[in-house]
């Protein structure tokens, strides 16, 4: 099982969040590349790796724990905890 880690915010100027955030793992070995956690991810907080072959995070702060990934996903290579 191979978790892929997130990519550091670029952004050092970004006001605090407010509301419930998320922890996002992504077991990269266990996905199929189907892209539906990336296209309805209401934050666009997913991309997928240039490989196509699993998403990543492009921003572990946008993450509102929502749980569509997650809850969505067909392999169970997509886990979200959410934040206090
Ligand atoms: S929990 Fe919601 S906001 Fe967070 S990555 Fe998944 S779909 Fe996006
Ligand atoms: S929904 Fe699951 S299987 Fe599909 S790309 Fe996302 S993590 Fe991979």
């Amino acid at each position: 099982m191979t978790e892929v880690a997130p990519v550091p915010n670029q952004a050092q100027d970004k006001p605090a969040r407010k509301g419930p955030r998320g922890h996002v793992i992504i077991h990269a070995t266990w996905c199929k590349g189907c892209h539906i956690c990336v296209e309805f991810c209401p934050t666009k907080a997913l991309e997928m790796h240039p490989s196509g072959n699993h998403p990543i995070v492009v921003d572990q702060e946008r993450c509102t724990a929502c749980h569509f990934c997650d809850t969505h996903c067909p392999d169970l290579a997509i886990v979200v905890r959410k934040l206090n």
